[in-house]
C-alpha cells in the first residue's frame, strides 16, 4: 500500500527519526574502557524521567512485563501479602504475575472504566492493623481502558493511615507522558517500558527503586537471577551491565531522554494533555460517542478507549481502518474486546499526526455503518487545538 502506515496503537509508538538515527550505529564492545561514559550519565538522566533524585534507576533488556517481576522479586518473599485493584487488562496481568510468583495477592474488582476506589483502599489499609500487606501494586494508567489513577491521592491515603506498604507503580503508559513524580509522591518502585512515552522500540524495561525499596533486597527471598538488581548495582556502579546489553537501544535512549529534557518534562505533560483533550473533543462532542473511562477524573492523556454503539463490533472498525486506510488503531482487550477501539496519543505526536487518526477512525466507522456525522470529529478537535495553540515565537 502506498504511503506510510499511521501508527496510533498505544504502544509501540512512533519513534522519532533522530532516535532511529541515533540507534543506527555499528556494534561495539560493551566492556570497552570508555563504555561507562555512555552508561553512567544515562542512568543518572533516566532518574530525571522518573523525577527522582534519591532513587536508583535500572535498565533491563526485557519488556514492561519483566518490570513487574523486577519490582516484586527484589523486594518480597514467597507468601507475602500484596494488595491490588483490577480494572483492566494490565492491572489484571500484574495481579496474575504476582500470583504466579507465589505472592498472596488480595485484589478487588473495579468496573472497567474506573480506577482505584480511594475510600475502599483507606478502609482496607486501616483494617490491616498488623501491616500484613507488604506492597500495594497500582497500575497508574490502565492502557486497556484509558483510565489514569491519582497517585498523589493514593500516597495521601497511605500517609493518612500510616501504612508502611511499599508503593509500587506500573507506569508503562504514563511515565514520560503524564505527570509522574516518584520522590514527591513517595513511590517505592516505578517501572516502565521503552515503547510508549519513551519513544523507542519495545525491548527495555526501566525500573526505579526508592532507598526504602532498595534495602528490601537484603531480606527478599523470592527467587531471582536475570532480574536481580544486586547484579545491576554491582555492574552499574562502574558503568557496565551484568550481561550483554543492546547497545543501539542505549544510544536510542540517550537521544530520547535528550529530546524529553530539551522539551522540558512539564511541557511534555502539557502537550500530552492538550493533544488528548483534542481527541476527547472529537469523540465526545464531534462523534457523540462515549469513552470507556466513566468520569472526566479518570481520563487518560495517553490513550482514549472509544466505545462503539450497541450492535457494532469495534474489531470491524479496526479492520477497515487497517486494510483500507493503513491506520493502526488499538483494539479492545479481554472484557472490552469488540466494544472499544483505542487511539494512542502518546510519545512523539502532534496535532496533525492525531488528525490522521481521527479522520481515519471516522472514515472506518462510517464504512461499517456507524452513524457519525462526516467531519464532526476532526472539526471538534481542530477547533480545540486552534483555540489552545501556543503563540508563535517571535
Ligand atoms: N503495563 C501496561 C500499563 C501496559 O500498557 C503494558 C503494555 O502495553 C504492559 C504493562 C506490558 O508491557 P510489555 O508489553 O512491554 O511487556
Amino acid at each position: 500500500m502506498a504511503g506510510r502506515n499511521h501508527l496510533y496503537v498505544p504502544g509501540p509508538t512512533n519513534v522519532p527519526d533522530s532516535v532511529l538515527s541515533a540507534m543506527h550505529v555499528p556494534m561495539e564492545d560493551h566492556r570497552a574502557p570508555d563504555f561507562p561514559k555512555l552508561v553512567k550519565p544515562l542512568l543518572e538522566d533516566l532518574k530525571k524521567i522518573f523525577r527522582t533524585e534519591t532513587g536508583q534507576a535500572f535498565i533491563f533488556q526485557a519488556t514492561g512485563t519483566a518490570g513487574w517481576e523486577v519490582a516484586m522479586c527484589n523486594t518480597l518473599s514467597p507468601g507475602d501479602k500484596v494488595l491490588s485493584y483490577r480494572f483492566g487488562q494490565f492491572s489484571h496481568l500484574w495481579i496474575q504475575s504476582a500470583r504466579r510468583m507465589g505472592l498472596d495477592v488480595e485484589y478487588h474488582e473495579v468496573p472497567w472504566g474506573e480506577g482505584v476506589p480511594l475510600d475502599h483502599l483507606e478502609q482496607r489499609l486501616r483494617q490491616d492493623a498488623n501491616h500484613e500487606i507488604k506492597a500495594l501494586l497500582i497500575c497508574h494508567n490502565e492502557t486497556a481502558t484509558g483510565v489514569t489513577n491519582d497517585l498523589k491521592a493514593i500516597r495521601d491515603v497511605l500517609d493518612r493511615t500510616g501504612h508502611p506498604a511499599l508503593f509500587m507503580i506500573d507506569g508503562v503508559s504514563s511515565i514520560g507522558s503524564i505527570e509522574f513524580r516518584m520522590d514527591d509522591w513517595g513511590i517505592d518502585v516505578a517501572l516502565t517500558g521503552s515503547q510508549k512515552g519513551m519513544m523507542l522500540p519495545a525491548g527495555n524495561a526501566y525500573v526505579c527503586f526508592s532507598q526504602k525499596a532498595l534495602e528490601k533486597r537484603h531480606e527478599a527471598r523470592l527467587p531471582r537471577n536475570f532480574l536481580n538488581i544486586e547484579d545491576q548495582i554491582q555492574a552499574n556502579k562502574d558503568g557496565y551491565f551484568p550481561y550483554t546489553p543492546s547497545t543501539p537501544m542505549l544510544h536510542g535512549l540517550r537521544k530520547a531522554i535528550d529530546l524529553m529534557l530539551e522539551e522540558g518534562l512539564d511541557n511534555v505533560y502539557a502537550r500530552h494533555h492538550r493533544l488528548a483533550e483534542g481527541v476527547r473533543r472529537a469523540v465526545l462532542d464531534g462523534w457523540g460517542l462515549e469513552l470507556c473511562a466513566r468520569d472526566p477524573k479518570w481520563y487518560s492523556d495517553t490513550v482514549s478507549a472509544i466505545v462503539v454503539p450497541e450492535g457494532f463490533d469495534a474489531r470491524d472498525v479496526m479492520k477497515v481502518a487497517y486494510y483500507r486506510y493503513n491506520l493502526s488503531l488499538g483494539g479492545g482487550l479481554s472484557e472490552v474486546a469488540g466494544k472499544v477501539f483505542r487511539i494512542g496519543h502518546l510519545g512523539d505526536v502532534n496535532e496533525l499526526m492525531l488528525a490522521s487518526a481521527i479522520v481515519g477512525a471516522e472514515m472506518a466507522m462510517r464504512d461499517v455503518g456507524i452513524d457519525v456525522k462526516p467531519g464532526s470529529g476532526i472539526t471538534a478537535a481542530m477547533e480545540y487545538w486552534r483555540d489552545t495553540a501556543p503563540p508563535l515565537e517571535a
